[in-house]
């Protein structure tokens, strides 16, 4: 999952590189480290923790390199240590790596590696990519430009899994190569300096012009120029793509921190989202999508797949495409999916959604789709993500860059955006015309309604100071309410490390009301008008034994039957999801303050989960 930064230009590349590594650290902060150029050898420094400890290191500030790569690591071989941190370089000090994502067969190299008289000093998987690019180096007889690329092509040729690599050569102080394989990757281009970095916005403020590689390419960075290669080295030609996000939104912009920022953005987010993609008055519009009514009759149903938050914006797209186009919607876990030989075909259509667009086991089950003939259709916030280069289509949440790990506007985008798909879906098969007028008008409300909303979060701070010292807490709902709960418990665990529930209102009673106890607080969210009272009765076998109760309500209840209740505006129940996560995404954050924790790094977590 690590961020991965690069530079080569003219500037020194240290300050830079940290640089970068700061705005990456959302991404992993087990240790981090860089690798320069200096005078024709290879400097490391690296640390185990955060990046600002790199500042501390001695000799940190002599660097005079213009070439150098750089790594923030989330581990997963090997402990977080100085030792294990990245950069890693091959024995003779010759080539040194910085690597994001897992070498799956790196035993058996690293056997042959040791065999042929390689000592490893770290317990990562990485360790062996600069030995076995000595290796080959050192086999290669020819000395001529290329040979620095042939022997790292050699080396790649041999791993299996998942790998970005930045990687550079004393005895090519001109170069930098880079390369992936189901890890994220971009290319910047500047002035006289290139960068390389794991995503668009740790860069943003040096470039607005970057190069996508895709998987088996390999680009050698040289300060004038890029070359690029496929698989078998030959040339290859790219386009540069500029990009529309401005480099302030990947910067706090004074909130004290990006979660905080990123709740507040999310009436923009929707806007933004909502785009010109229809007006009240006329059909949705989405100008990348081919789909046919004849196509659309034809599905047997559709899957939507993905990890995590957006596996809740994905029951919320089950309830719309269900209710809005009858088409019978399953929802799994990219993880589960994958492994369980779904029952897909050419009759199905495939969602999956994903905020970075490189989450790796989301990829891995679209590339199975595929296989199995289904159409695939990707929601990414991130332009050219993997994800959406695999896919068949690909339709965008315009939330610009989500930096805190805790998503927040990415869910509320991307709610937004499988309403319109299935609006757009259901307009093609004239049906529900009655329902989709209305709900028209709603969407078009809505941001104003989010802002409505966030204008509770002084009432919520106040009574995140009540109960930010439990251990546990339940939230519960009933038909959509119920999604809301699973992302709200998330949330909670994720930034606060309470221990939560969510569950199916009617269902506690078969089992998790045994958890009850005496002043426990239950988090209820109430907007199915239909299920009100049915809400109610759940919520009072609770209260009898002894639970604090909160309900979060668009519905005319009487507050005097909890012990707090927060109303928020009323919206149709289609986009009651994106309302009601609001006062809960700000209970988590204030929660989570309260306790003094991390909120934008919450331990063990990282954002982007690039691999299985
Ligand atoms: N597998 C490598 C390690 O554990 C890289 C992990 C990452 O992507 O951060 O060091």
């Amino acid at each position: 999952m690590c961020g991965i930064v690069g530079y080569i230009g003219n500037q020194k590349a240290s300050p830079i590189l940290i640089n970068g590594l700061i705005r990456l650290e959302y991404r992993g902060y087990d240790s981090a480290g860089i690798s320069t150029i200096e005078k024709n050898s290879l400097s490391i420094m690296k640390d185990k923790g955060r990046v600002k400890n790199l500042y501390q290191l001695e000799g940190i500030d002599s660097l005079t390199g213009t070439v150098g790569i750089a790594h923030t690591r989330w581990a997963t071989h090997g402990k977080p240590s100085q030792e294990n941190a990245h950069p890693h370089m091959d024995n003779s000090k010759t080539f040194s790596v910085v690597h994001n994502g897992i070498i799956e067969n790196y035993h058996e190299l690293r056997k042959f590696l040791i065999d042929h008289g390689y000592t490893f000093y770290s317990q990562t998987d990485t360790e062996i990519i600069p030995n076995l690019v000595h290796y080959y180096y050192s086999k290669d007889t020819v000395s001529d430009d290329l040979k620095f690329l042939r022997a790292f092509q050699h080396a790649c040729s041999d791993f299996k899994g998942s790998y970005g690599i930045e990687i550079i050569c004393k005895d090519y102080p001109d170069q930098m190569i880079v390369t992936r394989k189901d890890s994220p990757l971009v290319i910047g281009k500047g002035e006289e300096e290139n960068y390389v970095s794991s995503d668009i916005p740790a860069i943003l403020s040096f470039t607005r012009n970057f190069y996508l590689l895709n998987d088996f390419e390999y680009a050698v960075l040289s300060r004038n120029a890029i070359s690029f290669y496929d698989q078998e080295l030959q040339s290859i030609a790219k386009e540069v793509k500029h990009i529309e996000w401005n480099a302030s939104s990947a910067e706090k912009d004074g909130y004290e921190d990006f979660m905080l920022k990123e709740i507040y953005e999310q009436p923009t987010a929707i806007r933004e989202t909502i785009g010109a993609k229809f007006s009240e008055s006329s059909h949705c519009v989405f100008d990348e999508l081919p789909f046919t009514k004849e196509y659309l009759a034809t599905l047997n149903r559709i899957y939507i797949i993905a990890c995590g938050t957006a596996m809740h914006a994905g029951l919320a797209g089950k309830n719309t495409f269900e209710k809005l186009c009858k088409i019978s919607t399953e929802v799994d876990v990219a993880s589960e999916f994958r492994y369980r030989n779904p029952l897909v075909d050419e009759k199905t259509l495939c969602i999956f959604i994903s905020q970075s667009g490189e989450t790796a086991d989301t990829i891995a089950a679209l590339k199975l789709c595929k296989e199995k003939g289904a159409k695939t259709l990707a929601i990414s916030n991130v332009i050219g993500s993997s994800i959406t280069r695999e896919a068949d289509y690909s339709i965008y949440t315009h939330a610009g860059p989500e930096i805190a790990v805790a998503s927040t506007k990415a869910y509320t985008s991307q709610v937004m955006l499988i309403t319109i798909l299935a609006i757009y879906f259901a307009e093609i098969l004239e049906c529900n015309q009655n329902v989709i007028t209305p709900l028209k008008k709603e969407i078009m409300e809505l941001p104003k309604k989010i802002e409505e909303t966030l204008t509770l979060a002084k009432s919520i701070q106040d009574f995140s100071k009540k109960i930010y010292q439990e251990k546990d807490m339940f939230f519960l709902g009933r038909g959509i309410d119920e999604t809301v709960a699973k992302e709200a418990s998330l949330k909670l665990k994720e930034i606060s490390y309470i221990h939560s529930e969510s569950y199916p209102a009617g269902e506690l009673k078969h089992g998790p009301i045994a958890l009850i106890e005496n002043d426990m607080t239950v988090i209820s969210i109430i907007t199915e008008p239909n299920l009100v009272e049915k809400m109610i009765s759940n919520i009072q076998e609770v209260i009898t034994r002894g639970a604090k109760t909160l309900v979060i309500t668009n519905q005319e209840i009487d507050a005097n039957l909890f012990d707090r209740m927060i109303k928020i505006p009323e919206t149709s129940p289609f986009l009651s999801p994106i309302l009601s996560i609001i006062p809960l995404q700000l209970l988590s954050y204030y929660i989570s303050k309260e306790k003094g924790l991390d909120v934008d790094k919450p331990r063990n977590l990282a954002k982007s989960v690039t691999v299985e």
